[in-house]
């Protein structure tokens, strides 16, 4: 194929000064949004991004330790997913044409058969990790004929109707709501809860994350999971597991539910499987579970969308599956992750602001003190814009935001955890002192604690 020259309007959307952008952006897109980088002091506007860098454009450098909220494990722009769209790009191949079996996306089904744990054989492709979650619950009652699920609380699983029924919407669930009918969220946590809500026998699907992301960074108690799995089993309930954030290496292991050998029935991928570069999102089942729901002709195609199996799509997972694989990111988001969680811990001991730090892999949360409520989001903040004011890139967890998110991408260097500690540690220590102090001195009187003279070197 020949190269055709940029098309004049790609040309001058990339050339676009970050100013520029952000106008087009608030005019156009978001407003608030725009609005509310602004007052929450975290208005930046990033033009560049590579590995764990992002660069503003004023030409500052950030260390990212928000990763694209998992949608990047491989850093930013990396050589090998970009080398496998380009590939694809570079053979004329049918896009889009779902007439016809789509090879890489068969070859990524079968990728995923081999890496994911038990029978989970039969793959379904999306977009989004919300459309994962749909296709989960669509498939669960197709294949049991059951209408109810059952969620925890603090669970996240998106935003569309399906995944915002079975998530703890906070205040979503009364702008959007009435749920989807049949949803029923029980304490996470609390197995007894759900064996309790199975014993009518009307549930199609428990579906839980092996460790709450957006909840805050909740660990499962030991022995939850294994339980809840054998409980699904007893009841004749599928459990779904959503793996969107914890998934390919996150937690320090390919999957999450491989910390307790649980096997679920069936298991959601996004964000990291994108590789970074372009949206993809699986539920891989088992082939029994798949044949009952969907394996006549007159069902077999009551599931899809458009983009289902897209080529590029396709490529930059299996490009991504590669690195995570050839590069074992799974054990070095361990090791790191060790590195990460001992001196996040290090640097918060005794802090009157810090309440909690906990983890797994490259999954951590600082939690804030007063625990919930303004306060702590006022708090959680105030430290997410202190880091970045010391050049790190983090955010609060969406449905917790007394909650400091520190996820770096798994290729994440010593050299940047050694800026993320130093940073963390100034912004705890320095900060009390600064323009915020005001803001932290009043929240350090509601919880009791004399934060000024912290840390004061
Ligand atoms: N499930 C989990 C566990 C998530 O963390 C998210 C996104 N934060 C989703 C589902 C939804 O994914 P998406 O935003 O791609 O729709």
């Amino acid at each position: 194929m020949s190269a055709a020259a940029v098309p004049p309007s790609v040309a001058a959307a990339l050339a676009l000064s970050g100013a520029e952008a952000e106008a087009l952006h608030a005019a156009h897109v978001n407003s608030t949004f725009v609005k509310a980088l602004g007052l929450l002091r975290f208005g930046r506007r990033f033009v560049r991004a590579e590995g764990e860098r992002l660069w503003d454009d004023t030409g500052r450098a950030y260390w990212d330790f928000l990763a694209g909220y998992g949608a990047t494990p491989l850093g930013h722009n990396p050589p090998a997913v970009r080398a496998a769209i380009e590939a694809v790009l570079g053979h004329a191949i049918p896009h889009f044409l779902l007439v016809s079996p789509q090879p890489l996306a068969a070859a990524l089904a079968a990728r995923l058969a081999r890496i994911c744990p038990g029978d989970l054989s039969v793959s379904y492709f999306a977009s989004s990790g919300s459309e994962a979650v749909e296709g989960a619950l669509k498939l669960a009652r197709a294949a049991t004929g059951r209408a109810g699920f059952v969620a925890a609380t603090g669970g996240y699983h998106g935003t569309t109707f399906g995944a915002l029924s079975v998530s703890d919407a906070g205040k979503g669930e009364a702008i959007f709501g009435p749920a989807v009918p049949g949803c029923r969220r029980v304490p996470w946590g609390d197995a007894g809860a759900i064996e309790e809500a199975l014993r009518g026998g009307d549930v199609a699907a428990v579906l839980l994350e092996p460790l709450q992301g957006e909840g805050g960074v909740r660990l499962p108690p030991p022995g939850y999971l294994p339980d809840v799995a054998r409980l699904c089993r007893q009841h004749g309930t599928l459990f779904i597991l959503d793996e969107v954030q914890t998934g390919l290496g996150r937690t320090g292991r390919m999957f999450a539910c491989e910390h307790e050998s649980v096997e679920p029935d069936v298991l959601l991928l996004a964000k990291g499987l994108s590789g970074g570069l372009v949206p993809v999102s699986a539920y891989v089942t088992q082939r029994r579970i798949w044949e009952k729901a969907y394996g006549t002709l007159d069902r077999y195609d009551l599931h899809c969308t458009t983009f289902s199996g897209g080529p590029l799509a396709c490529a930059a997972a299996l490009a991504t599956l590669d690195e995570i694989e050839g590069r074992r990111l799974p054990a070095r988001a361990a090791e790191a992750g060790r590195a990460l969680g001992a001196r996040l811990a290090q640097v918060t001991d005794g802090h009157p602001l810090v309440q909690a730090v906990r983890g797994q892999g490259l999954l951590w949360g600082l939690e804030v003190r007063p625990a919930g409520g303004t306060a702590a989001a006022l708090v959680g903040q105030w430290l997410a814009v202190a880091l970045l004011e010391r050049g790190v890139l983090t955010q609060v967890a969406s449905n917790a935001p007394g909650v400091v998110r520190v996820q770096p991408p798994l290729t994440v260097s010593d050299t940047a955890l050694d800026a993320f500690t130093q940073a963390l540690g100034d912004a705890l220590a320095t900060q009390a002192r600064g323009p915020t102090s005001a803001l932290v001195q009043a929240v350090g009187r509601v919880v009791g604690a004399t934060v000024a003279g912290w840390g004061a070197a």
